[in-house]
């Protein structure tokens, strides 16, 4: 999988991904990643790629050209254009899901903004996909790039060894993950719940399965409209009062 990410601060990229499991994966050459920097494509003599913004207003916005000129390049042997993911906050919310198919790609280019943002005709002409980390505004698009490289990576097969193993996590079947618990046995006066040291796996499992279910009713009731629920599911939500919770709303 390859990760071209367009930007005005290519260190920032790659010391934020050469370390822990990304870096292990680059190293690896399981995940490659291409940094390219826009400024290298401005043909201004002080090397601007930002002017004041046409019809006036606060703050500067990145101009078209040296990233029209970076794309060029970066795709002219590329036989399939691949998809380019504008990071923004005006874009859909970035999910688990959307991890999932982008982790189906083998090249993604990443445009991080600056500024006030980018001028609109190069996004109209490039961008594919638009897409936020949340709902607030933050200074760049570097950080929303390496959490959307980070999530995507994990899901490359080899990227996680087995003691990392994504087996069952937040999100899948759309529900949140059961809580954990390592030595020692107690701590601070809480213990850990018995059945984890009984060894008695389908008891095991089905204590897991009831801790996601609860947790999720209890920190994310929307999740569970979507989520893939057997009888036993339905019933012990409706042992929490999950029905009438629903007649409620
Ligand atoms: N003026 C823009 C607006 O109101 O939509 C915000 C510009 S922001 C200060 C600068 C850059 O940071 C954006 O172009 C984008 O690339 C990135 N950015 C900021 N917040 C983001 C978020 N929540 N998700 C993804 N990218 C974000």
């Amino acid at each position: 999988m390859n990760f071209h990410v367009l930007t005005l601060f290519p260190d920032m990229i790659r010391q934020g991904l050469h370390t822990s499991v990304t870096g292990r994966a680059l190293d690896r050459g399981l995940i490659h990643l291409n940094t390219v920097n826009i400024r290298d494509y401005s043909k201004d003599k002080h090397k601007h790629v930002d002017d004041t913004p046409y019809g006036g207003g606060a703050g500067m916005v990145m101009q078209p050209e040296p990233i029209w000129l970076a794309y060029e390049e970066l795709t002219c042997g590329m036989q399939d254009k691949p998809r380019l993911i504008y990071v923004t906050p005006q874009g859909k919310t970035f999910t688990q899901s959307m991890a999932e198919e982008f982790a189906a790609c083998r090249d993604l280019i990443f445009l991080c903004g600056h500024y006030e943002g980018v001028d609109e005709r190069i996004l109209e002409e490039i961008v594919t996909d638009y897409v936020s980390i949340g709902d607030y505004v933050l200074t760049g698009g570097e950080l929303p790039a390496m959490v959307m490289i980070d999530a995507v990576s994990r899901l490359i097969p080899g990227v996680l060894n087995n003691q990392e193993s994504a087996e069952f996590e937040s999100f899948q079947d759309n529900l949140l993950e059961h809580p954990h618990y390592t030595r020692p046995v107690e701590f601070h006066g809480r213990k850990v719940p018995d059945v984890l040291l009984s060894g008695h796996h389908a008891n095991i499992d089905r204590w897991r399965r009831q801790q996601s279910l609860k947790r999720t009713l209890e920190r994310r009731r929307d999740l569970l409209n979507t989520a893939r629920l057997t009888r036993e599911d339905l019933m012990y939500l409706d042992s929490l009062g999950w029905k009438e919770h629903n007649k409620d709303e």
